[in-house]
């Protein structure tokens, strides 16, 4: 009887444990029953995860029973025996060379880029070949689970458009170099194209315009401090190459007394807007000035094992918690743009490197992959893990399979089991780009037509040294 009353009078009371739950918010998606890889600062798993996304953002990520206590979701994707995760940034690309690759492989570095890149490019880059090219490497990118990319290539307006269409996210940067170029006859020019280009897409909600100079060797100092300039102005990324190779370190000492690294510095081109492709080639100091400047590296380990460059001293450039993302590389030097690859040899390459099976663990090479990616890219604000306020970019991939079973560790699984080919679906800002073998904003058939006519072309452009292994 007691505790009969005691009831009614919290009822008479209308205290809050009795109060009717509050009615579900309205969200344009959920996604849901999937494992979650949230990649987070505690890379946070939920076994029976869902995300909720309204707009462009995701508003939250919790078990699934909760998120369907708290929402109501236009559309509800079940995704049981799939991972839920980030979508991938590619940290460094050159995508428009996809319609390059494998034209003239097994060759020394410097053999390979004079006897068939450069004479290719220069008898056959064109805004068509730009775009088509970089359509065609955006059709790869979004099947193998890639969200996120950073280029340097020519007519990058054409990349960009490529891009938009698309509907997946970019640092484009339109490349400076000190020979004439298909788009530029002199470094002047280029800067003319870069600083038009940074104007017309800046503010873009998925394409930010960047500046590209090639490398320390092929761009001279007073291009180095206008490209500077023109980057503190108008707050565009510099990206770049960075002590690619032992050539590289030798040209630069030989030229200018200092390491390229220390040569850079010494120009103010490394910053906290910089992106420094490679970095094979950086000693203790080297660290300590990306360190101390803020710039980032983008490791690429796939080609550097291609061009036999070396390993990058990984384990040193993590203990220095260096900014550190991963890229592929271009089409033409890797030869694929599945990042699910590029992780695995990361993580391979750096063991073997350092003679060390504990460097770079699966779940920092995840973290490489998304949210220390795009912090290189100075998108960490808006990209690169799935937490509530942030763009809605990620992927699905799917673990009902034999390689998928069972699961232990799904962070080593997706490092070193899983490949592009497992990823099933692919949301960018909150839209869907592509869904169990279907694309949602490319026409893939027609794009590989105009790539293989391209190819065509191409072929018959160069003489047979240029094309003969
Ligand atoms: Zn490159």
């Amino acid at each position: 009887m007691k505790s009969y009353l005691a009831l009614a009078a919290l009822l008479t009371l209308g205290l809050p444990a009795f109060a009717a739950p509050p009615p579900p918010e309205r969200v344009d998606l959920v996604v849901r029953w999937a494992r979650v890889l949230t990649v987070d600062a505690e890379f946070r798993v939920l076994d029976d995860g869902a995300v909720a996304v309204r707009g462009t953002k995701i508003v939250a990520v919790a078990p699934s029973a909760e998120i369907a206590k708290r929402f109501r979701a236009k559309r509800t994707v079940d995704a049981k025996g799939a991972i839920l995760m980030p979508g991938l940034v590619n940290g460094h690309n050159h995508a428009a060379m996809s319609l390059l690759r494998s034209g003239a492989d097994d060759r020394a570095l410097m053999d390979w880029l004079t006897g068939f890149i450069f004479p290719a490019e220069g008898k056959n880059v064109s805004p068509e070949f730009v775009r088509v090219g970089t359509l065609l490497s955006c059709l790869e990118m979004i099947r193998s689970g890639t969200t996120t990319f950073a280029d340097m290539y020519y007519f990058e307006e054409e990349v960009a458009k490529a891009v938009d269409e698309a509907g997946m996210r970019g640092v484009l940067g339109e490349t400076v170099i000190g020979f004439p170029v298909p788009d530029a006859a002199t470094p002047d020019k280029a800067l003319e194209y870069a600083r038009s280009f940074i104007a017309k897409w800046k503010g873009n909600p998925r394409i930010v315009p960047a500046i590209a100079p090639h490398a320390p060797y092929t761009v001279d100092p007073d291009t180095f401090r206008k490209i500077v300039a023109l980057s503190n102005e108008t707050g565009a990324p510099i990206l770049t190459h960075v002590a690619e190779t032992k050539d590289e370190e030798k040209q630069i000492a030989e030229k200018y007394g200092k390491r390229p690294t220390e040569y850079l510095d010494s120009l103010g081109v490394l910053g906290p807007r910089t992106v420094a492709a490679h970095c094979v080639f950086l000693n203790e100091a080297d660290i300590a000035t990306f360190v101390r400047s803020g710039a980032g590296c983008v490791h690429n380990p796939e080609s550097n094992m291609k061009l036999a460059s070396g390993a990058a001293p990984m384990r040193e450039m993590l203990a220095a918690n260096m900014k550190l993302g991963l890229g592929t590389d271009g089409p033409a030097s890797n030869n694929d743009l599945d990042m699910f690859g590029t992780m695995d040899f990361a993580g391979k390459l750096a063991k073997l490197g350092s003679g060390d099976p504990r460097t770079l663990p699966a779940r920092t090479t995840i973290e490489l992959a998304t949210r220390r990616g795009a912090e290189v890219l100075g998108l960490a604000d808006r990209i690169g893990s799935l937490e509530a306020g942030k763009e809605a970019d990620m992927i699905l991939v799917a673990t009902d399979t034999p390689k998928g079973t069972p699961m232990w560790d799904p962070a080593s699984q997706v490092v070193s089991v899983f490949d592009g080919d497992d990823v099933r679906a692919v949301w960018v800002a909150g839209r869907l780009l592509y869904d169990s073998g279907r694309f949602r904003t490319l026409d893939e058939r027609a794009i590989r037509r105009r790539a293989e006519a391209l190819r065509t072309k191409i072929q018959a452009s160069l003489v047979p040294k240029e094309i003969s292994k």
